[in-house]
């Protein structure tokens, strides 16, 4: 089965860069740094322990990542290797993204920043067959003037390399109603976007980002707590991020994982590892894992990557050249 799941095409369209950081790259830099830590110690702060019990204690896994991509080089070089990784394990089209703002420091400002991924980006699709794009995630918590920044930036690099927004961060302190003026400001300024919604937070959290006109959510998995909330999904025509794994160890879910249900009512879902690093876990481990633990079948994921295409953050040819992927 694993040489199935290898081979199948994957579309990956919920991944954050910094909690992807390659373990090699930050140990590297925490050297550099003058950091006197093992190879070991960095995994331990990058990745989380069987004690991580809820999203608050899952997202101090990202201080050190935004700490250490702190140069354009750096940043570069971190997006170049997570977009070799994924189209070696046979992803044709991600969509990668992370907070600028956490990575402006005096020597970077947010232009440098975003440039950055998106050259590290380009480079890799230079050398190997894969499509996508970055978002930029405005984060929950910060000012206004900080997301408008943020959305502002997306606008000018959009379809440079940037494809679209997000908002990230502590749902259950932070809730989604109150970010109603980022998306309306993406809507004027014709910027797709996502949200992560009815993760650490409920169904009241995915009914704002709804009432937003999202298109996709990321997790939306509360959403199995009302029958009308997830009528209201398939209705709106809403796909959900599914980040199993991150989901138990956020604590966002216990006992059965509800994608299976989900997709049997006529959800449209895509599979996704949210942090490969944070999480220890791969697009191919996923697959396996919901492979194991569910009764969908292979061929129910290739549908999943194959419905996906719509919601995908690109232009019409890019969904026309994935769609004869899928065909093939
Ligand atoms: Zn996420």
């Amino acid at each position: 089965m694993v040489k199935e799941i290898q081979d199948i095409p994957k579309i990956v369209l919920h991944i954050h860069l910094d909690g992807s950081l390659d373990v090699e790259l930050a140990y590297k830099w925490l050297v550099e740094d003058g950091y006197n830590y093992t190879i070991e110690d960095v995994k331990n702060k990058l990745q989380v322990g069987e004690d991580c019990k809820n999203l608050n204690s899952y997202l101090e896994k990202f201080d050190i990542p935004c700490k250490i991509l702190n140069t354009a080089n750096r940043l570069k070089v971190a997006t170049y290797k997570l977009f070799t990784k994924l189209a070696s394990q046979n992803v044709v089209y991600a969509e990668v993204r992370f907070a600028p703002l956490k990575h402006v420091n005096s020597n970077l400002n947010i232009d440098e920043v975003v440039q950055a991924v998106i050259d590290g980006m380009n480079e890799a699709k230079k050398q190997n067959k894969i499509y996508g794009g970055i978002i930029l995630c405005c984060m929950r918590g910060e000012t206004k003037e900080n997301n408008i920044q943020v959305i502002e930036t997306a606008k000018k690099y959009l379809d440079k390399g940037v494809c679209g927004i997000d908002l990230a961060g502590a749902e259950s302190i932070y809730p989604t109603k109150d970010y109603e003026y980022s998306f309306n400001y993406a809507k004027k300024l014709n910027i797709p976007y996502t949200i992560h919604s009815g993760e650490a937070d409920g169904i009241s959290s995915i009914n704002s980002a709804v009432s937003f006109g999202t298109k996709r959510i990321g997790h939306g998995v509360r959403c199995i707590d009302d029958e009308a909330t997830i009528q209201k999904i398939i209705n709106n025509d809403i796909l959900l991020e599914i980040c199993l794994t991150s989901n138990y160890q956020t604590e966002a879910i216990k006992g059965k994982h509800p994608l299976e249900e989900l997709y049997r009512k006529g959800v449209k879902i895509s599979i996704n590892t949210d942090n490969d690093t944070v999480s220890n876990i791969d697009i191919n481990s996923e697959y396996e894992r919901i492979l194991k633990e569910t009764n969908l079948t292979l061929e129910d994921l290739l549908k999943c990557n194959y419905n996906s295409i719509q919601y995908i953050f690109a232009t019409e040819k890019v969904k026309e050249k994935l769609k004869s992927i899928y065909k093939k």
